[in-house]
Order: C-alpha cells, then structure tokens, then sequence
C-alpha cells in the first residue's frame, strides 16, 4: 500500500523498558526490577493525587470538561497568565506535535541540538520537514546563531534542561539568543525538567511569563510526568501568546485528556510540597551518582534533571552496560542511539541506587576485560 511518503523517513520512538517486558523475559520478579529509564518520579504520586483519583474513579463514564477550565486556572494562577495563553496536551508531546504540524510542511526546516529529545525530529519528519542539527552534543548557543543564520529556520527546539544528556543554559544566555531570532520563527522551550534546573542554580530558571511577553514567538512547554510524578496519566502543557494557543488549539481532538487525568494534575498542583521535597531528594541521590562515577574513572555531564548521563569511556560498551543490567532488573537508557556511548539512569530512591551500585559493580568487573 503506498502511504505518505514523508513517512518512509521517519523512525519509531524507542520508549524506556517497561516493567512488565523484563518480567516477561527475564522472569524477574518484578519487586526486584528498578526501572530508571524514563526519568519518572521514583517516589510515586502524592497520596494525596492517588486519593482524588480513587475518589473519582467513579465518575469515568462521564467525557471530562473538555474546556479544562479548572486546570487551566490553575495553571494560569501557578504562571501568572492568563488561562487564553495555556493549552493542555496529552503529554507535553502533544503540544510538540501541534506546534510542528501548526508551523510546518514539506521543506521546512527544524534547528535542534545534536544529542536532543527524539521526538523533535519525528515530528519533524511526518511533515516532511528538514532536520538541521548542531555538531555539539549539548546545546551550544554559538553554533545555533550560525546555523540560523545559515539556513533560517521554522521552529527552533530549545530543550533546557537537555534530555538525554541533562545540561542547561543561563537564561540570560538563551534570551540573548532569542533577540537574534526573527518573529515568524516558533521557539519551542521544552521545560520538561525546569522545576529541577530552577532548584539547583536560579540562573537556570525559566518563567514561562516571562519569556513569552519578551518574546512572543516562544512557546514554553511544560509537563507533569516528571517532577509532578503523573508519567501514567498523560498531561502537559504549552504556555504562549493567545494567537499560537489559539492556533494550535485546530489541532487539538476534543476530549485529549481524561477525567481522571484533569483531576490528578489539579490536584498535583495543590501539593508543591510534594514536588519540592522530591526534588530535594534527588539532587542529595544525585551526588552519590557522581562519587560513583569518580570511583569508577567514568566521566559524567553534570545535571540539571532527575537524571545523569554517565559516559562509558574506551573501557566499555553502554549497550552491553545496559544489557547485563537489565538482565539483572535494572532498567536504564542506552544512548548509543543517539551516538553517544553512554547511559542514562534517572535518579532513584535511596535503596533503588544503593542496589543499582551494587550491581553495576558486579556487571562492570564481568564486562571488565
Ligand atoms: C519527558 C519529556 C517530555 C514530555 O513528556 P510527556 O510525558 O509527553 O509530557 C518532553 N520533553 C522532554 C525533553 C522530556 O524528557
């Protein structure tokens, strides 16, 4: 059957290993699988999210508000905008796949950093879009600016902090860069991981307000599958100037989120505390990855997420790290395919990274040739 032929390019997202996969062919139990592959909340949801959502877990036959009205509100009051400025997707993934098919078409082109999230560059390519990618791995402002004034671009991805490999930019760096960048090209400011970033040094934060009143070609995207701990429920959201949120909202199918969906990330909202306190936690666990790392000789990108990307050096092969691990329940990220020999481990709870060391010993002196 002949599709699209823009589709012949483009490549399926590879997700983090479920739990249930490792269960099915290693025959691990899965108490004893830790899964650090998809950087969610090692310390589940607020009880007070799961309450709600057990509370209204009889009200599933009903469609949700499609308006999100509450959330909406509440996001707006959490930003200080106005509710005409907040889309909600499912996942913020929904909100980068209106904003490329929004803006793009055949021959259009996408400026992103070399080593970036996989799905800029997917959405790019369903449309038929041309991929124009830095040499760094990590987002290097200088070779963007060269690039765009190269080859101009449709939408440029600014995803700070970096995922996979966990760097972030000062602010006062990225708006300096915004200045040079013309109004018809869309900005897209992935946030996925600014809650962290903006607790671990402030010059890292970034606020939705106001980098879409200085800059009114930005879009912020935010998410609650990391920090707020709901990766299962599916919801995110863009932050921009009403003309883009009305823009995209063409896009948008009704009902893209689900009752219960609405309620948990309202109600994940009211606990900040919750957030906060795991936040905290990760960067006291964060340290113990990188004394890790410094034992072993491994060099590591220093992060701003709830994540570390280790490098593997010349003395072994991620993708063989990664295996033996899994093997041994332990789920991480390879990146070899994203080019870089390495793996991601999102930061765990206490005991998960103290097993996680423990095996990791025991895996690299059997890799250990
Ligand atoms: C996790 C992630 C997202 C979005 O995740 P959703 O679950 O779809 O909200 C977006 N960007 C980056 C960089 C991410 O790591």
């Amino acid at each position: 059957m002949k599709f699209n032929e823009v589709l012949e390019n483009v490549t399926t997202y590879e997700a983090g290993k479920p739990i249930e996969l490792v269960v099915r062919e290693y025959g691990i139990d899965p108490k004893d699988i830790i899964k650090l592959a998809s950087n969610e909340n090692p310390y589940g949801t607020s009880p007070k999210v799961t309450a709600k959502v057990q509370e209204l877990a009889k009200n599933m036959f009903v469609y949700p508000d499609d308006s999100m009205y509450e959330l909406k509100e509440a996001l707006g009051k959490k930003f200080d905008v106005d509710s005409s400025n907040v889309i909600i997707g499912s996942g913020s993934d929904q909100i980068l796949e209106f904003c490329v098919h929004a803006k793009c078409e055949k021959d259009s082109k996408l400026l992103m950093a070399k080593t970036t999230f996989a799905m800029y560059e997917i959405y790019g390519k369903q449309t038929g879009s041309k991929i124009i990618k830095t040499d760094s791995d990590t987002h290097n402002l200088e070779e963007f600016k060269a690039l765009y004034k190269e080859h101009g671009a449709d939408i440029i991805f600014l995803c700070l902090p970096n995922n996979p490999l966990g760097e972030a930019l000062d602010t006062k760096d990225v708006y300096k860069f915004l200045e040079e960048v013309s109004s018809d090209t869309l900005v897209v400011v992935d946030g996925a991981y600014n809650e962290y970033a903006s607790f671990k040094d402030e010059n890292k934060r970034i606020v939705p307000k106001d980098l879409i009143t200085k800059f009114p070609n930005c879009i912020y995207l935010g998410t609650f599958s990391k920090a707020y701990a709901l990766g299962g429920m599916r919801v995110g959201y863009g932050i921009a100037q009403a003309d883009i949120i009305k823009t995209l909202y063409k896009l948008r199918a009704p009902f893209n989120i689900t009752t219960l969906t609405l309620a948990a990330a309202i109600e994940a909202l009211k606990d900040e505390e919750f957030v906060s306190t795991c936040i905290a936690k990760n960067f006291e666990e964060m340290k113990r990855y990188e004394e890790y790392s410094k034992s072993k000789g491994f060099e590591y990108i220093p992060s701003y997420t709830n994540f570390i990307t280790i490098k593997m050096g010349d003395k072994f092969v991620s993708k063989e790290v990664a295996q033996k691990l899994l093997e041994r329940g332990v789920i991480v990220r390879d990146l070899t395919g994203y080019g870089v020999n390495a793996i991601r481990i999102t930061i765990g709870t206490n005991e998960q990274n103290t097993r996680v060391f423990k095996i990791l010993d025991e895996v690299l002196s059997a890799l250990e040739r």
